[in-house]
């Protein structure tokens, strides 16, 4: 495929190849964003996501990159410099869970590894991000979503309070950053999914979770992937232009 050598509207989306990211990258596509959708070992998947955006006439790159390891993290960005352009929007969208654990049989390595990923990754993919967008360092401008979730609220207990607490650390974060680059042309708002059809539940061992619990979601059903996804493109969007620091809930009144 021939990639154009500088696209407008320039979309990195972490964890592109399934679930909420997936969904993204094929509506941003369809919205007329060039697409590089990272991930994290699940090449086939990337490449069914790319072939996909490709194969309706978009714009599409899949290119493997840990966000817990800081080198991936800038060779990701360098990649999009060179093959779309410089980046106008970036979704944080890449996390882990573990397996369902009471925070007392938790050992220190599983809650560094989902901090690690779920918050250190969200903060230096901003930080290549911001790098480029900001008018500080002679960008035009940009939006970041990060995926939040509603557990960083509820606490998830019995389940994965680590998970949990990375989240309302994205939330701060959010806040904090949309502050700190509110007046460089960066928009910084967060997308907080309730519980959602996807496989991040088989990897906490409870593949059935959403069917489980979907009786107490005031709803009574669990979320789609493509209506999380439909909020992280208005918040990309100028649709909302002047919404900076929020965090919108899709989560079925959960
Ligand atoms: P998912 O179905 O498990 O997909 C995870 C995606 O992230 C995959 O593309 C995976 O790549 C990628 N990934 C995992 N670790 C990575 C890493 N270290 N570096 C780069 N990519 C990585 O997850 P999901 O349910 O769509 O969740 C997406 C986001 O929404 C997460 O931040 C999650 O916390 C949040 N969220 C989800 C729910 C829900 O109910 N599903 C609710 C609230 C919030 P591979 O395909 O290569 O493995």
């Amino acid at each position: 495929m021939t990639l154009p050598s500088s696209a407008s509207k320039v979309l990195i989306v972490t964890g592109g190849s399934r679930g909420i990211g997936a969904a993204i990258a094929r509506l941003a596509a369809q919205d007329g964003y060039a697409v590089c959708l990272s991930y994290l070992g699940n090449r086939q998947a990337a490449d069914e996501v790319v072939a996909a955006i490709t194969g309706q006439g978009g714009t599409a790159l899949a290119v493997q990159a840990n966000v817990a390891i800081e080198a991936d993290v800038v060779r990701l960005f360098a990649e999009v410099d060179a093959s779309l352009g410089r980046v106008t929007a970036l979704v944080n969208n890449a996390g882990i869970l573990e397996r369902q654990a009471r925070v007392d049989d938790m050992d220190a390595a599983r809650i560094g590894r989902v901090l690690t990923t779920n918050v250190i990754g969200s903060f230096i993919c901003a930080r290549e991000a911001v790098r480029r967008m900001s008018t500080r360092h002679g960008g035009a401008g940009g939006a970041i979503v990060n995926l939040s979730s509603r557990a960083a609220r509820l606490g998830s207990p019995g389940e994965y309070v680590d998970y949990a607490a990375s989240k309302g650390a994205i939330d701060t974060f959010t806040v904090g950053l949309a502050k700190e680059v509110a007046a460089e042309g960066i928009r910084v708002n967060a997308v907080s999914p309730g519980i959602i059809y996807t496989s991040i539940h088989a990897s906490g061992g409870d593949p059935d979770r959403v069917d489980r619990m979907k009786e107490g979601i005031p709803m009574k059903r669990g979320g789609t992937a493509e209506e999380v996804a439909k909020a992280v493109l208005w918040l990309l969007s100028d649709e909302s232009s002047y919404t900076t620091g929020a965090t919108i809930d899709v989560a079925g009144g959960r």
